[in-house]
């Protein structure tokens, strides 16, 4: 989608710290982190959020890459600890309207989480 930037950043028109690479998803690091090792894993295709993933055969596809995504990551990182995350709709905090995983590390988010809920 041409102005989807995630799309850009996918096709390398917009510049970001690419960590992991396939012919199908991509991880970079997330631009404002919430903790040390905050990396967004995305698809290549367009797909707003997890909602477009319409088939079996597709969310197996894609949930495969994404895992050997993390995979890789947690190899990368030096790490097996860590929250796979992604917000689906406005209301559950989705920003960016293409479809991507927060691949977050180095922190206890689930204290974050509780520590926000209590603010
Ligand atoms: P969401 O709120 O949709 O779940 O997450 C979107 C994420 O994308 C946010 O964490 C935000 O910091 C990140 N982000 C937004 N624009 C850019 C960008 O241009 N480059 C990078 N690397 N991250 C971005
Ligand atoms: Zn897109």
């Amino acid at each position: 989608m041409s102005s989807c930037i995630f799309c850009k950043i996918a096709q390398g028109e917009i510049p970001s710290e690419v960590v992991y690479e396939t012919d199908k998803v991509i991880a970079f690091k997330d631009l404002h982190p919430v903790a040390p090792i905050h990396v967004l894993i995305i698809p290549k295709v367009h797909l707003a959020d997890l909602n477009d993933l319409a088939t079996s055969a597709q969310r197996a596809e894609l949930m495969e890459e994404i895992l050997q995504a993390t995979q890789a990551l947690c190899k990368l990182y030096g790490t097996s600890s860590f929250n796979l995350i992604s917000n689906c709709g406005e209301e559950a905090g989705q920003s960016v309207f293409h479809l991507h995983f927060h691949f977050i590390s180095g922190v206890d988010l689930t204290k974050k989480i509780a520590a926000a809920a209590q603010a």
